[in-house]
This record gives C-alpha cells, sequence and structure tokens, in this order.
C-alpha cells in the first residue's frame, strides 16, 4: 500500500477551498493556499505536494504566473499542475497546457470527475518517480548512478560554457578497497560502500552539488560554479569526514582505517572543448594523490 499522496489546492475563494478540499479528503492529504505566493511557499517546504490544483483567475499573482514559476525551479517542476478554471474557451485551455500543466479541469467542478483524474495523475507520477528512481539512482548507494552523473556533467558543463564560470569535478576513489573486500568480504565490502555514499552526499549539501557512484569504488562530486580553492577545501573536508568514520581496514598498507583519495579537476569551458577535458583533469589529480601516498586531495586548474 502507499503512502497518501499530497495535495497541494490553490484557490482565492475560501468556498473553492472547501468544496474542493472535501472532495479529495478522502483518498489524499490535502493542503490548501489562498494565493499564489503562498501556494509557492508551500510547493517547496517539507513535503512537497505530489500534485497542484490550481486556480487560473486570482487576484495579484494569477495561476499562469504560479505555473510558470513551478516550472521554472527545478526543485518543483516536475510536480504535476491541474488547472481548475471557470474559463472554458480553447484558447485559455490550450494556454494553460502550453505552461506546462498536465490537464486542465472547468469549474464548476464534478467531484467524482476531479477524483478520478487526480487518481490518475499520482499513478502516472508515481511510475515516472520510479523509472527516474531505477534508471538514475545506484541501486546499492541510492545515490545518483553513472548515467546520472553523465547527464549532469553535460548539462552543468553546457551551463559553464555560457556562463563562463568555473565548474569543478571532484574525482573520488576508496582506498585499497580491493584488500577491504578479501578481508571483509564482498558484503562487508558493500555495507562500506554504503557508508561512504552517504558521507559523500552529506559533505556535499549546495543546491546543484551532486554525487554519484560512477562505478566499483569509484565516486564523482559535481560542483556547478565553484572555483578550485573551494572544489580543494570540499574534497579535503570529504577526506576528513571518510577518515573520521573510523571503519576498521586491517589489511591496508598505507592506513588502519578505510580512506578516499580525491582528485580535484576545475576549469571554465572554452568554446567547443569537450566536458571529457574536466574529467581528465579530474583523473590526473586523482592519480596524483593515489601515487603521493593517497588519504589526500589534489587539485588541478587552468
Ligand atoms: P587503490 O588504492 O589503488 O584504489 O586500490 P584498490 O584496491 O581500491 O583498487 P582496485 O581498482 O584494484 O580495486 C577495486 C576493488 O573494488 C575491486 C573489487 O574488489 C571492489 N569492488 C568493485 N565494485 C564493488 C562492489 O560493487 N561491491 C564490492 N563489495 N566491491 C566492489
Ligand atoms: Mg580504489
Ligand atoms: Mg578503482
Amino acid at each position: 500500500m502507499h503512502a497518501q499522496a499530497n495535495i497541494l489546492v490553490v484557490d482565492d475563494s475560501p468556498d473553492n477551498l472547501q468544496v474542493l478540499a472535501a472532495v479529495l479528503k478522502q483518498d489524499f492529504k490535502v493542503k490548501v493556499a489562498i494565493n499564489g505566493e503562498r501556494a509557492l511557499a508551500l510547493a517547496t517546504a517539507p513535503e512537497p505536494p505530489d500534485l497542484i490544483l490550481l486556480d487560473v483567475m486570482m487576484p495579484g499573482m494569477d495561476g499562469y504566473e504560479v505555473c510558470t514559476r513551478l516550472k521554472q525551479n527545478p526543485a518543483t517542476a516536475r510536480i504535476p499542475v491541474l488547472f481548475v478554471s471557470s474559463r472554458d474557451d480553447e484558447e485559455d485551455e490550450a494556454h494553460g497546457l502550453s505552461l506546462g500543466a498536465i490537464d486542465y479541469i472547468v469549474k464548476p467542478i464534478r467531484p467524482s470527475i476531479v477524483q478520478a483524474r487526480v487518481r490518475n495523475h499520482i499513478e502516472l507520477k508515481r511510475s515516472r518517480d520510479l523509472l527516474e528512481r531505477l534508471t538514475l539512482q545506484d541501486h546499492l548507494t541510492g545515490i545518483g548512478n553513472r548515467r546520472r552523473f553523465d547527464d549532469a556533467l553535460d548539462l552543468e558543463w553546457q551551463r559553464a560554457a555560457r556562463a563562463q564560470a568555473p565548474l569543478s569535478l571532484i574525482a573520488i576513489d576508496i582506498d585499497h578497497f580491493k584488500a577491504y573486500n578479501d578481508h571483509y568480504g564482498h558484503p562487508g565490502g558493500d555495507q562500506c560502500l554504503v557508508q561512504v555514499a552517504r558521507t559523500l552526499a552529506a559533505s556535499a549539501a549546495r543546491p546543484g552539488d551532486l554525487v554519484a557512484r560512477c562505478g566499483g569504488e569509484e565516486f564523482a562530486c559535481l560542483l556547478p560554479a565553484t572555483d578550485s580553492a573551494g572544489a580543494l577545501r570540499l574534497a579535503g573536508q570529504m577526506c576528513s569526514a571518510i577518515a573520521d568514520l573510523g571503519l576498521e581496514h586491517a589489511q591496508s598498507p598505507t592506513h588502519c582505517h578505510v580512506t578516499i583519495s580525491l582528485g580535484v579537476g576545475t576549469l571554465t569551458p572554452q568554446a567547443n572543448e569537450p566536458a571529457q577535458s574536466l574529467v581528465d583533469m579530474a583523473d590526473a589529480a586523482l592519480y596524483a594523490a593515489k601515487s603521493t601516498g593517497r588519504n589526500r586531495a589534489i587539485a588541478r586548474a587552468r
């Protein structure tokens, strides 16, 4: 059984809010907002809505504006929006859908139809979320996988090139992990990977930062709009955070607990430069960290 989905209902009329909330609250957790500003605040609050029913005509910020802003913000862009409007001409409906709304319901509402449509859209959203999780999340650790990282690198590379802003990449590799696996067994190795992934993800907490597992015991951290000094500082914090976990590694030739090595690459993309240059730079820095003793971060920048 699924947890109950959260629905946000937005309307400037308290009567309309009450009617819609009454229709939906048997099946869903319902929150209401009396204006656009409040709707945007609730959409980004903890426990964000799974779906938004949005009135079009409201004083101040109207529903079109609210929808546009929701779609512009990556944190809210994928929440399905259903317009609920008393305007039923083709142009209004087409305009609403062109702003990214998934459906358009005409007032006065028919309760059973609203219920059915909301249920359908919630089911579709669940399938989309599941598909995304299966394709972009690493199965073992729950953080982003290689595909997620490749997508983000493409996007951030283009963004950095347009803005002529620095982009940093930290390549991370667990030290002597083959010896760890051989000694503690594969399940023990998997547990270690989970803890390392969690700790790395918690270290890179700025919006836009991404930590992904790129394969085996290799991780990558992508840091948009971050210069070399900032990225090296974070890499140093990650290195300490892993050492501070104090995970015993009896067979490590260099330390008695689990450590990582980190290579930081930073550059501002030049015209037509491939993103691979940044990957190569971070890999070269990682190689330097490995060959000078491990458990350290080394930076290269251009
Ligand atoms: P270095 O310090 O130079 O990085 O040495 P290393 O032993 O970490 O490097 P190497 O690349 O030789 O070994 C990586 C090992 O990681 C090989 C394998 O035993 C282990 N490994 C790779 N993927 C997984 C996984 O999904 N689960 C577990 N438990 N172990 C894995
Ligand atoms: Mg390794
Ligand atoms: Mg490796």
